[in-house]
């Protein structure tokens, strides 16, 4: 066990990179700013979510534009001049703050969610663009947008963040001028539709754990139908493997932040289907990096091309062994 552990630690500092010299990037997700040690520790590329709620489920009122700040510009000073990927609030679904309304939704899980009630909120939506705006002066900062299933709410979002820029440009606080806008793409609506999206965003991020959820219609919280959630079901490799070349035609950078990307057993079939920059905990990124580090792009594809036209679920099973020996 230990020699295993040291082998790990040693591919710390190496570069990811396949065999056959596809170059990837390996980022961490944090909830908090102190998991920045962790990410660090374990030589993330930087910051590819940042699951900005988190800072809001803690107390009982909302974090000021002060306090949010302060967050933002730590883990940005932290990984000094890496890539941080700060998402605007997501909550509703399975997160509800204390100073939230009990919600009153029948189907919270399609309910005002994520981006849609960041635009409900707009008083807290731009005091946290403010916040994230103002933390982009430290370092290199993208935005990220939740849940988005229509692209009215990336233009809308563009409005909030040009009317947060002139206010800060009256006030005559420094920001970068040029935050990149991102989305996850985690409802099919927007997976299915993603060339759409594309034209008006930066880079993408492929959020599994939701996009399985809504596209299988199952609850990734409910103890009776959780087991059902499947990573390799054909619709989700097929989803996956089209949301990933659409962005690569576009010449649009695609990352994924959802588990898949942590998941050691699947680094090998997300290569094959095109990913190349993958989020994760921090504590997965040496497991993940092994596997891509011991593997190379030609021999994975035949087999994820016939992992995708696989019809019984057994013939997965059979073909995601081979493909990880
Ligand atoms: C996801 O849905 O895959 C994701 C990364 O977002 P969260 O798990 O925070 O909903
Ligand atoms: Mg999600």
């Amino acid at each position: 066990w230990l020699g295993k552990q040291k082998a790990l630690l040693d591919i710390r500092t190496r570069r990811p990179v396949t065999r056959d010299g596809i170059e990837l990037e390996l980022f961490a997700n944090i909830e908090l700013p102190d998991d920045t040690s962790d990410a660090l520790e374990y030589g993330a590329d930087g910051i590819g979510l940042f699951r900005s709620e988190f800072l809001f489920l803690r107390e009982e009122e909302l974090p000021t534009e002060d306090e949010q700040f302060e967050a933002y510009r730590r883990v940005i000073q932290a990984m000094e001049g890496r890539p941080v990927v700060i998402r605007t609030l997501d909550l509703g679904k399975d997160k509800i703050a204390k100073w939230q309304n009990q919600c009153e939704s029948a189907n919270p899980a399609l309910g005002l969610t994520g981006i849609r009630l960041c635009l409900a909120e707009s008083q807290i939506f731009r005091t946290q663009l403010r916040a994230i705006l103002r933390a982009s002066a430290y370092g290199q900062v993208k935005l990220l947008l939740p849940m988005l299933s229509q692209i009215a709410e990336v233009r809308a979002t563009q409005r909030h963040i040009e009317e947060a820029r002139a206010q800060l440009r009256e006030e005559n606080i420094p920001f970068a001028e040029n935050i990149e806008l991102g989305g996850m793409i985690e409802v099919p609506a927007a997976a299915i539709a993603v060339a759409k999206f594309l034209g008006h965003l930066d880079f993408i991020s492929i959020g599994t754990n939701d996009l399985i959820q809504y596209t299988m219609a199952i609850d990734r919280n409910d103890d009776m139908v959780s087991h059902l959630h499947d990573p390799l079901h054909p619709a989700v490799l097929q989803l996956i493997g089209h949301v990933i070349a659409t962005a690569d035609r576009m010449g649009k950078p695609v990352a994924m932040c959802g588990e898949m990307a942590g998941d050691p057993t699947l680094s090998r079939l997300l290569l094959g289907l095109g990913l190349r920059r993958y989020s994760m905990l921090p504590i997965q990124l040496l497991k993940v990096k092994q596997q891509l580090l011991t593997t190379d792009l030609a021999t994975v594809r035949p087999l994820v091309e016939r992992m995708l036209a696989a019809e019984e679920s057994e013939q997965m099973r059979d073909l995601l062994l081979e493909l990880n020996r």
